[in-house]
């Protein structure tokens, strides 16, 4: 299983880290031991560098896709939650900076975070939808899904072009404006809607 995921997916978030608004997606793919195994809490890596949290809609792959045309992407998933790409944000920088691979930064051990998936159909209005991540009880990134550059759809036919998707592959869709450092002790939380779809401490 793999995490594909997209960067510079709502152009608020682009400006926020003054990255330019690419016209194609921007991928990069989180390997399974990225994924924070459930229940556990998150431990901040000793990386050298902050670790900011970034909220995001997942969609979870049905069956394998290849080649999938945008008009027929719709029948390769039908659920989603709210998860979370931890990003070492000062060792990513400097990775950019030299032009080297950001895998380091945004790929170790525990750096993605699932909540529990809710089905497209109990989503009232999906394609729009919202999703929000408050730390310590304030809200702090606010979601919407029509702020997307490209969509779930264009993003499966656009992703299958390249990659294989595989059935349980997940597609972390970008972040938007709001990310920001964690220290230990923070607790996450995280709605899709009005649902709470889960939580997390920092320890
Ligand atoms: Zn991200």
């Amino acid at each position: 299983m793999k995490l594909v995921c997209v960067g510079r997916n709502y152009a608020k978030h682009a400006e926020e880290l003054r990255n330019e608004v690419p016209a194609e997606p921007v991928l990069f793919i989180k390997p399974d031991s990225a994924l924070l195994p459930l229940g556990h809490d998150f431990y901040l890596p000793d990386l050298d560098s902050a670790i900011h949290y970034e909220a995001e809609l997942v969609v979870r792959i049905d069956k394998p896709a290849k080649h999938v045309e945008e008009r027929f992407a719709h029948r390769y998933y039908s659920q989603v939650t709210v998860g979370l790409d931890f990003t070492a944000r000062d060792l990513q920088q400097r990775l950019k900076e030299k032009g080297l691979p950001w895998e380091k930064a945004k790929s170790f051990d525990g750096a993605a975070f699932l909540g529990a998936w809710q089905a497209l159909g109990e989503l009232k209005n999906w394609p729009q939808t919202s999703f929000q991540l408050f730390k310590n009880k304030t809200l702090v990134q606010q979601g919407e899904s029509e702020h997307m550059l490209h969509g779930v759809d264009r993003l499966i036919a656009y992703i299958s072009r390249f990659f294989t998707l595989k059935t349980g592959d997940l597609i972390f869709t970008g972040t938007p404006a709001g990310v920001g450092p964690l220290a230990i002790g923070d607790h996450l939380s995280l709605y899709l809607e009005e649902n709470n779809v889960g939580q997390l401490k920092v320890r």
